[in-house]
């Protein structure tokens, strides 16, 4: 930078860092006041079967309307959050909303993301089976979707965990999946319910042929395993017929619906389907 003259790279980068620092702790104090001022809310993108006829449950996803940035994406502030003990505050919150709005669906279960320290966290078994409890849900109808990254450090407790949870009936799914450090020798010991095949495959499946070889080995393992496959971030006809016919479980994406309100949800919850949902919401994040 020719303005900055002799100052060197050094100083570029210590600007940089300063500002990373700085926007980080506004987002920390922000996310500490948030629940309390009723920034967050929730959006529910509708999970449906192979033959996209039957939505058979909703993935939970936080948003925050920020006063100071707007709609802020979870993808920048759940880091945040996970890096400070914010993180439990927030996921707490997030799993009473998610179960409270449960209550109303006819059948179909909530699908909430958990970050690997809410997963590690100190009695999280009791923990999660505590919250349904006393939200009466029976827990067949709660989802948890971990990524490989929370499971993968301490494989041995993890595969306990995961065992424990599964014994009470949650199900389990596991998030991104591809994208993290699985080994298969490890993924067979995990008592899971389903793998959720990453966006990034589905998107790159009608452009390389890798993709789509990535897709289909994914979806031979579930079968192989015994799992549940479902297939993220699903946008056009074409992959919907791709992963038909490749024998995908389950399809989640903006070709069936983008996340929606509470209110929403319930309607389609209640329909059972999200055919002839004129969807027209955006979800946009500003940032
Ligand atoms: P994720 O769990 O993999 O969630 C899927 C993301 O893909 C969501 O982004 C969803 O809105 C987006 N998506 C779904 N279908 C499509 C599609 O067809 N096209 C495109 N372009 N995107 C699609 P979102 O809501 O921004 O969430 C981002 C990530 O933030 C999530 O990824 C999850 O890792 C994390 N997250 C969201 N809510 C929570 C939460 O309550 N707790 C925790 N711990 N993490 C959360
Ligand atoms: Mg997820
Ligand atoms: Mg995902
Ligand atoms: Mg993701």
């Amino acid at each position: 930078d020719a303005k900055r003259g002799g100052r060197g790279i050094v100083r570029v980068f210590d600007e940089s860092m300063d500002e990373g620092i700085r926007f980080r702790r506004r987002v920390e104090s922000g996310l500490s006041q948030a629940i309390a001022k009723g920034e967050l809310s929730l959006a529910y993108q509708p999970i449906v079967s192979r033959d996209a006829i039957d939505v058979v449950g909703f993935e939970a996803l936080v948003r925050w309307n920020t006063q100071e940035y707007g709609l802020m994406s979870p993808a920048t502030f759940i880091p945040i959050a996970e890096e400070s003990n914010l993180i439990h505050e927030l996921g707490d919150w997030v799993l009473g909303q998610a179960l409270d709005v449960l209550q109303q669906w006819p059948g179909q279960y909530v699908s909430v993301n958990f970050s690997p320290r809410q997963f590690r966290r100190h009695n999280f078994v009791g923990h999660i089976m505590e919250s349904v409890q006393r939200a009466g849900i029976a827990p067949a109808r709660l989802q948890i979707e971990i990524t490989e990254t929370a499971i993968f450090d301490d494989a041995e407790r993890a595969a306990e965990t995961l065992y424990k949870l599964r014994q009470m009936g949650f199900r389990i799914a596991l998030d991104d999946f591809g994208t993290g450090y699985s080994s298969l020798y490890n993924i067979r010991k995990f008592a899971l319910d389903c793998l959720k095949i990453d966006k990034s495959f589905i998107d790159g499946m009608g452009r390389e042929r890798e993709s789509a070889a990535i897709v289909h080995s994914i979806i031979h393992l579930g079968r192989a395993l015994g799992l549940g496959v479902i297939a993220e971030g699903v946008e056009t006809e074409a992959q919907v017929q791709a992963l038909r016919l490749a024998g995908a479980s389950h399809m989640q994406g903006y070709f069936f619906s983008r996340p929606v309100n509470a209110e929403r949800a319930l309607e389609m919850a209640r329909k059972g389907t999200v055919s002839g949902s004129d969807d027209v919401s955006t979800d946009d994040h500003r940032i």
